[in-house]
């Protein structure tokens, strides 16, 4: 099997030769393995995709790796670089901070209500993923399983509204917040539309302010859940498989993550697989969950018997590919993702 088909197999709840390895690499790891600033992976697409390549020149027996959001020129407006540091305006109202070895945060959002226009018209992530995909070579595309962030309904509005606003907004202005997050699946659904062109192995729905360390289990029923379950729909009708990624805890709402109709979830480090295996293992792949800090602050031995009882934990049935838990970050010994890599070869076969 290649890469790619062994990864969907695992996705489509099918038995692959062994089980799929597919570490959570995306811009900061890609960058430090190409040596380049994190910041030009975020702001550039093209660099990130000559990284993401870089990587899989480094680790050629990985099974994928993942495109991020990040930020592209046809929604920049201004660009400011200071001491090394970038303050970049986008469409949307944004002011994104972006330091020179790390990737881009919001600083500052201009819109402070749910009813403001600009939450119905700006597109703001979609170009850059998609221009990062198209610049990846073919036969690495058709070889690899490349997660493509989709980026959910409800996490487009955090990003427009700000953390702070969006979690007040589920208690102050509930039903603002339902229409604000209504008027955000036209884009998720167009942004899968035009992936479809580039035919992607599975799209990444990136999904990280609907943690339960964010939220509760009522408020990801009621506010990601239902659109998210659009999305995967809109995937499938593609064609193709898709991939939740919501990071932290997820304890509270594993069933309604099932609702959705992904064919897989992320989980992080604080949700035991053994438990997630026996709640919703036989509906949803799951994808998981070496503790990153775990992964640079241990040694490849360690890292390897760590593999070996995640997978042990994971892979009965199928439905199990080892990853890390979030984002590798930049400062990851490769190594650590060979160890990962040796233990999917040794103990990962069925
Ligand atoms: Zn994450």
């Amino acid at each position: 099997m290649t890469p790619r088909e062994r990864s969907v197999a695992a996705l489509e709840g099918k038995i692959p030769d062994r089980v799929p390895c597919v570490p959570l690499i995306d811009t900061s790891y890609a960058a430090a393995v190409a040596g380049m600033p994190v910041s030009e992976c975020f702001i550039n697409p093209e660099a990130y995709a000559h990284a993401l390549t870089a990587t899989l020149d480094r680790h050629p027996d990985i099974d994928g790796l993942s495109i991020n959001i990040g930020l592209s020129d046809e929604v920049i407006e201004d660009c400011v670089k200071k001491d090394g540091a970038y303050r970049i305006r986008t469409t949307g109202g944004l002011t994104w901070m972006v330091p020179e070895n790390d990737i881009g945060s919001i600083e500052a959002c201009d819109i402070t209500s749910t009813d403001d226009p600009r939450i119905a018209t700006d597109e703001y992530l979609m170009r850059a993923c998609l221009r990062t995909l198209r610049a990846i070579p073919e036969r690495i595309r058709r070889n690899y399983l490349i997660n493509t962030t989709v980026t959910g309904p409800y996490s487009q509005v955090a990003f427009l509204l700000g953390v702070n606003q969006l979690m007040l907004a589920t208690i102050d202005d509930p039903d603002g917040l339902e229409s604000a997050i209504r008027q955000r699946v036209p884009f998720a659904l167009r942004w899968v539309e035009e992936l479809a062109a580039l035919d992607p192995a599975c799209v990444w729905i990136g999904e990280g302010f609907a943690s339960n360390s964010l939220v509760s289990a009522e408020t990801y029923r009621r506010f990601v859940m239902p659109y998210e379950r659009q999305v995967v729909e809109k995937i499938h009708s593609i064609g193709k498989t898709s991939l939740l990624h919501i990071c932290g805890r997820l304890n509270e709402s594993l069933e309604s993550t099932v609702e959705t109709g992904a064919d897989g979830i992320e989980i992080d480090w604080q949700v035991d697989v053994a438990d997630a295996k026996q709640r919703v293992g036989r509906e949803i792949t799951l994808k998981g969950n070496l503790n990153t800090g775990d992964i640079i602050r241990l040694s490849p031995d360690a890292i390897y018997q760590r593999t070996r009882e995640v997978i042990a934990q994971g892979r009965a049935g199928g439905r199990f590919i080892l990853s890390s838990g979030c984002c590798l970050g930049r400062d990851t010994p490769p190594d650590r993702v060979d160890a990962m890599v040796r233990a999917c070869e040794d103990f990962g076969a069925y």
